[in-house]
């Protein structure tokens, strides 16, 4: 494979890693990842400027896991600490899909929780915590976790940690760790607090900002549409292909391969030639995606359908419009996209479909982008549909879900409506139907 490519192969990780990369979906390293893997492979210390979305997770975890390299004894050998425990939650996960061809031992430690279990899995044997701070430096007290063998060390959304009010066990750790490590942080902004706290947690560090590119942002006419689902969305991506000379060159972006599949199906039964459409995806085979990226690069075909994972890695510039049919959950990826717009004609436009779970998303990259998202009204010829519920209680889900992610007290509109709400009855007006609480679901995870 040639260095030039960008891929995860570029990296000198082990085919363990590679495998588990590939099986995670990752065909091309964020830019994060990208600035931050050779370095943080060389063993330096990081200063990581960089907010959620950004893949900073697999920035950081795929260098230690590589310097974690395998079981071994009883103590851990790096830690990483996050401000709550949905966000410690996430790294585990994350971490322990990475991990999944090795033996290396992850364990997850938080409040709120009683502690035995997760004293038993340190007990266990552990190679590497991922925690909250307050609950690390119980077990720490209570001589439940040993630190004398800890030689990486990764603060995540440190600024959020600062804002929490755990710098005091930060200081705490700082002491009783061993000074002989390498050390990672990361956090979404670079206040002065953070610039305090990196020069008393790293040395010499190598500093990595993934700052939105707000040029390219500006030089494109963007739009966002507020739909309320999935078949809204089918209705009003209908309508704007239906101006074939004004939308001459379409690349649609969903969030999964059954979205891309299904925007594809609803497009070929109504306004795109079955000749003038192309889906591409992870289970395309290589050369259907070359081909149908020639075609559309070549102008024989209008409209083209990819999934984010997919879109990674294309090379396609000078599109008529962009549109984010799902919103993009990584952030930088809504930068890069608009970039593909508007550079031959001066009309390019990157257009957003948005529905109540995504308004998170939106803030957070309206923030990167530094600018509002101009809203658009639906088009007149656009029908609503009504939204059926089990799509309504996934999108809910969705923003409870954020909610506990700011915020790791919040319990979610459906714990609170579960306890303080009787399932739908008969005498309910429509029958049980659309009622803005959830009937009686019991929770996904
Ligand atoms: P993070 O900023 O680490 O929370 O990552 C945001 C999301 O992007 C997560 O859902 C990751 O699984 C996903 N992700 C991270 N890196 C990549 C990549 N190189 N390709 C595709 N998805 C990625």
């Amino acid at each position: 494979m040639q260095t030039t490519q960008n891929t995860f192969e570029q990296f000198k990780l082990n085919r363990q890693l590679l495998n588990a990369i590939e099986e995670a979906g990752y065909e091309t390293p964020t830019p994060i990842q990208e600035q931050a893997i050779p370095l943080a492979l060389a063993g330096q210390d990081i200063l990581g400027i960089a907010q959620t979305g950004t893949g900073k997770t697999a920035a950081y975890s795929l260098p230690l896991l590589m310097r974690i390299k395998f079981a071994q004894g009883q103590h851990p050998r790096a830690l990483i600490l996050a401000p709550t425990r949905e966000l410690a939650m996430q790294i585990s996960e994350a971490i322990t899909q990475f991990a999944k061809y090795t033996d290396i031992r992850i364990v997850v430690l938080y409040g709120g929780v009683g502690p035995k279990t997760q004293i038993e899995n340190v007990r266990a044997g552990v190679d590497i915590i991922v925690a909250t701070p307050g609950r690390f430096m119980d077990l720490y007290f209570q001589e439940e976790v040993i630190v004398k063998n800890l030689n990486v060390m990764v603060l995540d959304e440190a600024d959020k940690m600062m804002d929490m009010g755990f710098m005091p066990q930060i200081r705490k750790l700082l002491e009783i760790i061993p000074t002989k490590r390498q050390n990672m942080l990361f956090s979404a902004t670079f206040s002065e607090k953070v610039e305090r706290l990196s020069h008393e947690f790293l040395e010499f560090p190598t500093r990595i900002e993934v700052t939105p590119q707000a040029t390219t942002a500006e030089m494109v006419t963007q739009r966002l549409y507020e739909v309320p689902n999935f078949r809204t969305k089918i209705n009003l991506l209908t309508s704007l292909l239906r101006d074939k000379e004004t939308f001459n060159r379409v690349l649609i972006f969903t969030r999964s391969r059954e979205v891309a599949g299904l925007v594809h199906q609803n497009l070929l039964d109504k306004v795109v030639r079955e000749d003038e459409l192309r889906v591409i995806h992870a289970n395309k085979g290589q050369n259907t995606r070359i081909n149908a990226m020639d075609a559309f690069r070549s102008g024989s075909v209008r409209v083209m359908v990819a999934t984010d994972v997919v879109a990674r890695g294309i090379d396609i510039t000078e599109v008529s419009h962009v549109i984010n049919f799902d919103v993009p959950l990584i952030y930088e990826d809504y930068v890069h996209r608009i970039g593909r717009t508007g550079r031959a004609n001066q009309s390019g436009e990157a257009i957003t479909f948005m529905t109540i779970a995504d308004e998170y998303h939106i803030k957070k990259i309206e923030n990167m982008i530094r600018k509002p998202i101009p809203r658009a009204e639906l088009p007149a010829d656009v029908e609503t549909e009504p939204t059926p519920i089990p799509e309504r209680q996934d999108m809910l889900r969705e923003i409870d879900n954020q909610k506990r992610k700011e915020d790791p007290t919040f319990l979610g509109a459906f714990h609170e409506k579960k306890h303080s709400h009787r399932p739908p009855s008969k005498t309910s007006s429509n029958g049980g139907h659309k009622r803005r609480g959830l009937p009686g679901r019991s929770k996904r995870k």
